[in-house]
């Protein structure tokens, strides 16, 4: 990480207020920041990452008193996640205020809220005087960034100013969950995308909660632009059980209608330690893609189940071209 020049915080502001974008760090991963004041800012989000207008983004707010201001309510249930997982990667889906623009929830009702936790981001809210709007810093369905030259070799070219915070803490995006009612009348937490909160963290929090309320994992369909295919690498990544044979090779090349057979499969070696995992997750499908390999594989291994598990199993099963776990399924997807 190079020393950060403190006027390059000021100019952030000003191009933040005067309606352009600027990439952040922040705990989970590098954003693409823009205003929730300027229209033309947050035009300049989907346009520059080739998003489309039905994926919504992320307010990321600096207080309490930000979050209030975007939505038309903040249960109590909601106020309780937020004040014991705030600030930190922590999304909370709640009924917007009129006010948030549409573009920022691609029309729906509802508004997703986070206060993250990295000290520049905080800062750099306070002094913009506007929360911001910031999905990932990647062109939309490839890798997120967990490294300012992540950002910088993604957006090259673009003069995108990019603040340089260090590499990412959690290395993953944020739990986003929304809070609904149960057939039995309790309240229901509903994780739409899993993250650096776990369902177990949830779990043991509510232990302080005076009701009961069941954590459940949504349909992928309740969740906006989290598609099957994201987060994917420039080369093919595959999902296996073990090191693909010659046969497994030439299978892959024909699902996949690869030119040629890969001659340099290489394996993205995962941590047994979940957060480490987690951490290092986007940067090695990176540094692979680019170490002149032409195949990235991952050994699916059953002891690596539970807590932050299943949010790097959630991506990789989303950046994954192909699958072959146990024999029986085969899932070719074209990358
Ligand atoms: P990111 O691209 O990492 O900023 O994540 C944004 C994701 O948050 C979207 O792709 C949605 O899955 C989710 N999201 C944002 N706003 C909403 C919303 N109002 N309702 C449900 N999910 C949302
Ligand atoms: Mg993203």
């Amino acid at each position: 990480m190079q020393p950060l020049d403190s006027q390059e915080l000021t100019r952030a502001r000003d191009l933040l207020r005067k309606g352009d974008v600027v990439a952040i760090p922040t705990e989970t991963v590098y954003g693409l920041a823009a205003s929730i004041a300027s229209h033309e800012g947050l035009k300049k989000i989907f346009s520059l990452k080739e998003r489309p207008f039905f994926d919504p983004l992320i307010v990321h707010v600096g207080s309490f008193q930000q979050a209030k201001e975007i939505v038309a309510e903040f249960p109590p249930l909601a106020d309780f996640l937020a004040r014991r997982f705030w600030p930190g990667p922590l999304t909370l889906v709640l009924p917007k205020a009129a006010s948030v623009d549409p573009m920022i929830t691609s029309g729906l009702e509802t508004v997703a809220v986070r206060y993250p936790a990295h000290p520049l981001a905080q800062d750099l809210i306070k002094m913009v005087g506007s929360p911001l709007a910031a999905p990932s810093a990647n062109k939309f369905g490839r890798t997120s960034p967990s490294t300012a030259q992540h950002v910088k070799t993604e957006f090259e070219g673009s003069n995108l100013l990019v603040i340089d915070g260090g590499p990412c803490e959690v290395g993953l995006e944020s739990t986003v969950l929304t809070i609904a009612k149960a057939p039995n009348g309790d309240d229901q937490i509903r994780i739409l995308r899993p993250g650096g909160v776990t369902a177990e963290d949830l779990r043991e929090a509510l232990d302080r909660w005076s009701k009961p309320v069941e954590v459940v994992r949504a349909e992928s369909a309740e969740s906006p632009g989290h598609l099957k295919h994201h987060y994917m690498p420039t080369i093919p990544l595959i999902l296996v059980s073990e090191k693909p044979s010659a046969q497994t090779l030439s299978e892959i090349a024909k699902d996949l209608a690869l030119k040629s057979l890969p001659k340099h499969a290489r394996e993205l070696d995962l941590s047994e330690d979940a957060a480490q995992a987690a951490r290092l997750l986007y940067s090695e499908m990176r540094r692979l893609s680019e170490s002149g390999a032409d195949l990235l594989y991952v050994l699916e291994t059953p002891e690596r189940q539970g807590g932050l598990w299943a949010a790097v199993w959630d991506r990789l099963t989303r950046a994954a071209s192909w699958t072959k776990t146990d024999g029986s399924r085969l899932d070719p997807e074209s990358p």
